[in-house]
This record gives structure tokens, C-alpha cells and sequence, in this order.
């Protein structure tokens, strides 16, 4: 049975010790599953080195993996107009994904392409150490909320280890799903929200009181 994974894991190689730019350099010329032979360019993620906010994709679709940047195309297109809603630049934040390379014909990533890949985005979340995680879609969400369905939890938040983990649906459904449009860019509006009610938690938090509501519903 072909797993996705090629060769021994140990040879896959740790990916901890590695910096940022490391990290992109070993995704570039990463072989641990089949995506790598389909790719033209792998697409490691971009943004700053301490960025505040980390957002989340699936995978590169055709634009990324030409360009070997995320979100690039129309889906990036309508990130960038959500960011510019909060007053937020792409250049301001760091972009990732999920899988680095292209599924073939923008398949959904196979449970051993996520798993091979995951390494890397593990190290780019300790790095980078973002205050907040935004999922962009299901793979996403999966990977920082797992159980849980986009439907019930998108556009809510919670706090783990000090990081907010804040849902969203992905870009794209609004292209595909225009009814979808409105509620996401609703839920964008509630990131500086989120930012702020989390300050200010953090601020007054008495370690006797129990935790609030919302980190109760998770
Ligand atoms: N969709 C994603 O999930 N990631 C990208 O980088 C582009 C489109």
C-alpha cells in the first residue's frame, strides 16, 4: 500500500534547531510524500519572522504553486480585502498552510500528506510564537480544533498555552459559496476584538476565578 510517505521517517529528518529560513529551505527541497513529485515549487509560507497573527491555509492551489508563495490567487485576493477590513497589510502577518505542496487537481491533502508535512508548520507556530492562530478551513481547523465543525465554531475563539485560536471559514467558500461572503468577512471583524477581550483577560486574570464562558464551551 502506497502510504504517501517515502523512505524512513528518522531520514525524514527533525526539522527542531532549524531557524525560519531553514525550515523554507528543507520545504523546498522536501521529498516525504508524493506531493513533492507533482510539484513545480513547494510553498513554505511568508510573513514576519515575529509576526502577531498566523494564518492558517490548507494547501497551495495552482497560483502558489507556481509562484511558490500562499495565497496568491483569487482566494489571497479576498484574504488581502479581509485583512485591509481589521486595517491589517498581508506583509503584516505570517501565511502558512497545512500541506506545502500542491495536491494534484486541488485535491483535498491525504491524513499522510498532512501527517508528513506537519512537522514543518509545528516549527514555523514555535518560531514564530504568534499571540494569535487564525484556521483558514477544515484541514485547518482540524489541526488546532480538532473535533470540532466549522459550521458551529467559526468565528469564535479560544485560548491555548497563551495562544488565541480564532476559526474561519476558508476564502475560497466565498467564491464558491457567495451566501458564505458576509459571514466571513464578519467573522474577519472580530479578530481586533478577540485581540483585545484576550489582553485584557490576560491583564486581569485572578488564577482563583474560574475560567470564563467561552473557554468553557470548548
Ligand atoms: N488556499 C490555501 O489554502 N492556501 C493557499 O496558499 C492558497 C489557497
Amino acid at each position: 500500500m502506497d502510504t504517501g510517505l517515502s523512505g524512513d521517517e528518522s531520514e525524514a529528518g527533525s526539522v527542531s534547531g532549524l531557524s525560519l529560513d531553514e525550515v523554507a529551505r528543507r520545504i523546498i527541497s522536501c521529498q516525504d510524500c508524493s506531493l513533492a513529485r507533482g510539484r513545480t515549487r513547494a510553498v513554505p509560507g511568508e510573513g514576519p519572522a515575529k509576526a502577531e497573527i498566523l494564518f492558517v491555509g490548507e494547501g497551495p492551489g495552482y497560483h502558489e504553486n507556481q509562484q511558490g508563495r500562499p495565497f496568491v490567487g483569487p482566494a489571497g485576493k479576498f484574504l488581502e480585502e479581509l485583512l485591509a477590513s481589521v486595517e491589517l497589510g498581508r506583509e503584516e502577518v505570517f501565511i502558512a498552510n497545512i500541506v506545502k505542496c500542491r495536491p494534484p487537481g486541488n485535491r483535498d491533502p491525504l491524513p499522510p500528506e498532512i501527517q508528513a508535512c506537519s512537522k514543518y508548520l509545528d516549527r514555523q507556530v514555535e518560531l514564530i510564537g504568534p499571540r494569535m492562530i487564525v484556521t483558514l478551513g477544515r484541514y485547518s481547523l482540524a489541526r488546532f480544533f480538532p473535533g470540532q465543525s466549522i459550521g458551529k465554531v467559526h468565528g469564535t475563539w479560544r485560548e491555548s498555552d497563551g495562544t488565541i485560536l480564532f476559526a474561519m471559514y476558508h476564502p475560497a467558500a466565498a467564491l464558491h459559496q457567495q451566501s458564505l461572503k458576509q459571514t466571513i468577512e464578519a467573522d474577519m471583524l472580530k479578530i481586533p476584538q478577540a485581540l483585545a477581550q484576550a489582553g485584557d483577560r490576560a491583564r486581569n486574570r485572578d488564577p482563583e476565578e474560574p475560567q470564563p464562558q467561552q473557554l468553557r464551551f470548548f
